[in-house]
């Protein structure tokens, strides 16, 4: 681990993995755009050979967020779908995965509509807040356990150390999407989780100008295992360009500050749904943070703040939601989250679409509901805003 693990996550969001360059003393890390680096001679050589297998801006970044997961090894990707998609490649043709029944979309299309048919995966979704259920899917066939907490977009909390015990009696590895909390709210892998699965392009690059995704495994998984990944993104092939990591390594640096705000933010605005529930004509309101949300306990537990992700549902169906989506302003109609900026959305029709209906029913994703990602305006602004939309 990392000698400034000894350091608080602030310091570490900024320091972690980074010394001034020995050439010139640039207190930045450089971008090192060469393909391909010179060879001293045969066998010998200063860390690199060819930008795919290593690349030193790469380096930094996956060392820097490896530190603020806790984890043993990291490694960027150019989106987090293709940090998922590596991740799978770790499983043999034919393996029975059990994943949870509201995962983000195109994780769910990646499993169901790629992996079906070119691996033979079998997929069982389940509802990995219910602990039991988890357990009772598993099979001796399982090899691995995949879901996100909170969940998209209907916020379920999964109990990380529960899921992780079940992991480990079983043989199955434990994979946690972190990407609504980043490691800065939620650190999966000090739960017992195996691996860690980011979309970056949310909160940990947080102004939604890049993509990149991020997967990283824990110390306490074989060697072999986490060798084996970095020899899969070598394999496969998917790297993060060397500018998207200098942006992301800079991103990074923020994230303890943007992510305070985001939650006193999110939390102000799920508790003004919720005072002005019938005003406002919901059904429901979501918020980890509040105490009536079914999972509240364990997330106080497990989660070092709630979270910038609130979904409502509005009674009025798909017409409504329609209307308070083109209404609001300073929430912007737009798929994605994470961002400086808030942004509103409508899950049945954009970010689940690929989930065939019924699924959608069973995960409780209405035509009514709406995703909010509250990002980090004035309070007040936001708020007014959604008086306006809802009015
Ligand atoms: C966006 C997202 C992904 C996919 O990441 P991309 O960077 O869009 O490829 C995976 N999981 C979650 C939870 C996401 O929000």
């Amino acid at each position: 681990m990392d000698k400034s693990n000894r350091h608080a996550f602030e310091t570490r969001a900024i320091h972690a993995a980074q010394e001034p360059d020995p050439l010139t003393g640039a207190v930045v890390t450089p971008i090192v755009q060469a393909s391909t680096f010179v060879q001293d001679g045969i066998g010998e050589n200063r860390g690199y050979i060819y930008a795919r297998s290593g690349n030193p801006t790469r380096h930094t970044v996956e060392r820097c967020i490896a530190d603020l997961e806790g984890a043993e090894a990291g490694y960027a990707f150019p989106t987090g779908l293709s940090a998922a998609a590596t991740v799978l490649e770790l499983l043999d043709a034919g393996a029975h995965v059990v994943a949870h029944g509201d995962l983000y979309g195109g994780v769910h299309r990646l499993l169901t509509q790629v992996r079906m048919r070119s691996a033979g995966f079998d997929v069982t979704f389940v509802d990995f807040s219910d602990t039991d259920a988890v357990r009772a899917a598993v099979t001796d066939k399982t090899a691995m356990l995949w879901y996100e907490t909170p969940s998209n977009p209907t916020l379920r909390i999964v109990d990380i150390a529960a899921i992780s015990q079940i992991g480990r009696d079983t043989g199955a590895l434990t994979v946690c999407d972190n990407t609504f909390c980043s490691p800065y709210l939620q650190n999966p892998l000090a739960l017992g989780a195996d691996i860690v699965v980011h979309s970056a392009t949310k909160f940990l690059c947080g102004h939604s100008d890049m993509m990149a995704g991020v997967a990283c495994v824990a110390p306490h998984v074989s060697t072999e295992i986490t060798e084996r990944l970095g020899f899969l993104q070598n394999s496969v092939g998917a790297v993060l360009s060397p500018p998207d990591c200098a942006q992301l390594l800079r991103s990074v640096k923020t994230l303890p500050v943007r992510m305070d705000r985001h939650c006193s933010n999110a939390r102000a605005v799920a508790e003004h749904f919720a005072e002005n529930r019938a005003r406002f004509g919901l059904n429901d309101v979501r918020y980890p943070g509040l105490p009536d949300h079914p999972g509240h306990d364990i997330a106080a537990r497990q989660m070092h703040d709630f979270g910038a992700i609130v979904t409502i549902e509005v009674n009025g169906g798909e017409a409504r939601a329609d209307e308070v989506l083109k209404r609001s302003s300073l929430f912007q109609f737009a798929v994605s989250l994470g961002g400086v900026e808030s942004l509103i959305q409508h899950p049945a029709s954009l970010t689940h679409k690929a989930v065939p209906e019924e699924q959608r029913a069973a995960a409780g994703i209405s035509d009514g509901m709406i995703r909010l990602s509250v990002g980090i305006e004035n309070v007040t602004d936001l708020i007014a805003d959604l008086e306006e939309a809802f009015r």
